[in-house]
């Protein structure tokens, strides 16, 4: 094939803009590298970054693994990054209950891993358990404490790593997916979407589950990747305020289990499940994968109400060989990949320095800006500000309220619509105020949010896109 001539030339192409992609891309945009995050949907955290339980993990695998190491270059700092990326965030701690005397025998392996780790941990009694977390039942023995497990708004923290990029200079494309890679002795030096050849110095292939196709495409290692389903139940906020702590399974050999954790704004999820699969679009749910996540979790929580339950949903972890893949390519010298399985969230920040480290160690220059910022502005949202009678006076569009289950304002929606990169659709704007989300699910404010959308992108409601998959008017 000829190549044809560059539309562009960058220093890095970051191919995939989930939680590691953005990561990257924030992370690289402080320094002097020009950078382009390329992504095939219409957004980012479309894939295995908007389904996960958003729980920043103090510490997952055995001590002395790259997954342990670059979750503990993390989870110190969360709640730094989130004041600065405007990202919801809680240090509110896990209890892990074990209600059975083999359960409990494991405790002491996990206590060491933590400590070995450098995390704070200790095992108590069940009554002491359910002190700390009144919710956990009544089998439970012993637990382990976790204080220093958080919660995090997964989507508005790629939302936030992507606007920060995109405000220090990175290029963000959507809807590009990268379709080729032109190689020349042995070095990538283009990239092909179907609008642009894009030539590059370096290629980080942060494209989750497709992340074997990248690699395959760029002449790289041969590696596979498969689709790891997890199913979880959502549940109304009016229980899960009343959840404390994240109340963790005793774990499974590959597995965390199957946990109850409360998120961001109040809502708690049940889950998830595991089933390797080799359908990678396959996000069905399964009625006995959830009856069993439920009689699971009663186990945990007795008082869990299913009636309270405002949906059912799956995601995909992208599994391999590796659960962490962080390297130069074997083959080709200019490639990084950035993958992780079931972690990627909890160790955003450590594998994006990991990143910045390979790509250095391998002759690009990361000259730090003094000009780069380092935030992104804060839109104060009702549901969680401390002060929510005073916002109007700050803009009078914070008394229209779009989405009652969320309180949602129509200025939230319209800074959303705003951003350096905007929501472009209303699963956009979702995962940017999350408006549609509630127990409603969309069925009283969606009108609402189409007609702002319809405003702010100039088009009849009808053409306003709902997902990726279509228009309000299909
Ligand atoms: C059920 C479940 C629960 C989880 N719970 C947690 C948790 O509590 N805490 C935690 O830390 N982690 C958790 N995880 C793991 C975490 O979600 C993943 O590790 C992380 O999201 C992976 O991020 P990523 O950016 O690599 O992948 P993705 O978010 O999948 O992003 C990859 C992106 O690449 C894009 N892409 C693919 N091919 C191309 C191409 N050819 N061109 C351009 N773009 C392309 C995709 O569209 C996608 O947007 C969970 C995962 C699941 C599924």
């Amino acid at each position: 094939m000829t190549p044809r001539p560059a539309d562009q030339r960058f220093d890095v192409v970051v191919v995939g803009a989930g939680v590691i992609g953005t990561a990257i891309a924030a992370r690289l945009s402080s320094t002097s590298a020009r950078v382009c995050l390329l992504e095939a949907t219409d957004d980012v955290a479309e894939g295995a970054s908007k389904g996960n339980a958003g729980i920043t993990s103090s510490y997952y695998a055995a001590p002395g693994t790259l997954e342990s190491d670059v979750i503990a270059t993390s989870y110190r700092r969360w709640d730094d990054v989130c004041r600065r990326l405007d990202v919801p965030f809680r240090r509110i701690g896990a209890v892990m209950a074990a209600l059975t005397s083999d359960e409990a025998d494991g405790l002491p392996g996990e206590l060491a891993n933590a400590k070995a780790c450098g995390v704070a941990a200790s095992i108590v009694s069940g009554d002491q358990a359910r002190r700390l977390e009144p919710l956990i039942g009544p089998d439970c023995i012993q637990g382990l404490v976790l204080p220093d497990e958080g919660i995090i708004d997964p989507m508005r923290l790629c939302v936030g790593f992507a606007e920060l990029a995109a405000r220090n200079g990175v290029q963000v494309r959507f809807d590009s997916p990268v379709i080729d890679i032109e190689s020349q002795d042995g070095r990538v030096v283009a990239v092909i979407t179907p609008q642009a050849r894009i030539e590059t110095s370096f290629v980080v292939n942060a494209a989750g589950l497709f992340a074997d196709q990248i690699s395959e495409l760029a002449g790289g290692t041969n590696f596979k990747m498969w689709p790891r389903k997890g199913e979880y139940w959502l549940i109304d906020r009016d229980w899960g305020r009343t959840l404390r702590h994240i109340v963790f399974a005793a774990p499974l050999p590959d597995s965390k289990g199957i946990h109850v954790v409360p998120t961001t704004n109040g809502t708690a999820l049940l889950g998830p499940s595991v089933t390797d699969s080799d359908r990678r679009y396959d996000k069905t749910t399964d009625a006995e994968m959830l009856a069993h996540v439920t009689e699971k979790t009663k186990r945990l929580v007795p008082s869990v109400p299913m009636d309270r339950a405002i949906k059912a949903f799956a995601a995909i972890r992208p599994a391999s060989e590796k659960k962490v893949r962080i390297e130069v390519d074997e083959v080709v010298p200019n490639l990084v990949h950035a993958i992780n399985r079931s972690t990627g969230v909890s160790s955003s920040l450590g594998i994006a320095d990991r990143v910045a480290e390979l790509l250095a160690g391998a002759g690009l220059d990361l000259t730090v800006r003094t000009d780069a910022l380092d935030h992104i502005p804060t839109v104060r949202r009702l549901l969680l500000d401390p002060e929510p009678e005073t916002l109007a006076a700050l803009d009078p569009r914070y008394t229209q309220v779009v989405c009652a289950c969320e309180d949602v304002s129509a200025a939230e929606i319209q800074a959303a619509l705003e951003m350096a990169v905007p929501a472009r659709s209303i699963d956009g704007v979702r995962k940017r105020t999350r408006a549609t989300a509630g127990r409603c699910q969309g069925s009283v404010c969606m009108a609402g949010v189409t007609f702002m959308c319809s405003l702010a992108q100039n088009r009849a409601p009808g053409d306003v896109v709902v997902t990726a998959a279509g228009t309000a008017g299909a």
